[in-house]
C-alpha cells in the first residue's frame, strides 16, 4: 500500500478543511492557498495517485467523479460566469499531492495559456 497523502487524512478529517460538499463518493474542500476567489479541490474517496491512474479505472466511479465535480461547480455558483477544472499531473504538471484531485478555479477572469 503506498503511504497515505496529506488528502486521505483530510477525508478522513485527521486534518481539518473547509467543506464544500460530501457525499459517499467524493469530498470536496477549499484549497489552502487559493489562486482564485475560488478555489476548490475535489477528491474521489477511491485514491487515484494521478490522473494516468483512470487509464484502468472502472468508468462508472470515472463518470461520477467527474459529474460531481460539475455539481460543486454549480453549487459554488459559477457556471453563469465559468470556471476551470484543472488535473495536474506528474513533475511538468507541478502535481504535488500524489492523490488525484480536481481543482475548481473561479470567481475572475483567468488567463490563458496557463503558465
Ligand atoms: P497540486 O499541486 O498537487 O495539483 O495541488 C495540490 C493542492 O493542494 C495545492 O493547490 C495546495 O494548495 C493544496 N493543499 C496542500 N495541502 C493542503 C491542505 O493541508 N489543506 C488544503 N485545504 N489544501 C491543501
Amino acid at each position: 500500500m503506498p503511504e497515505r497523502t496529506i488528502f486521505e487524512k483530510i477525508i478522513d478529517k485527521e486534518i481539518p478543511s473547509e467543506a464544500v460538499f460530501e457525499d459517499d463518493s467524493v469530498y470536496a474542500f477549499r484549497d489552502i492557498n487559493p489562486q482564485a476567489p475560488v478555489h476548490v479541490l475535489v477528491v474521489p474517496k477511491t485514491r487515484f495517485t494521478g490522473f494516468a491512474d483512470l487509464k484502468s479505472a472502472d468508468a462508472q466511479v470515472i463518470g461520477t467523479f467527474m459529474q460531481r465535480v460539475a455539481r460543486v461547480a454549480e453549487q459554488l455558483g459559477l457556471e453563469k460566469e465559468g470556471y476551470r477544472i484543472v488535473f495536474n499531473h506528474g513533475r511538468h504538471g507541478q502535481q504535488s499531492v500524489d492523490y488525484i484531485h480536481a481543482h475548481i478555479l473561479g470567481g475572475r477572469q483567468l488567463g490563458w495559456p496557463p503558465g
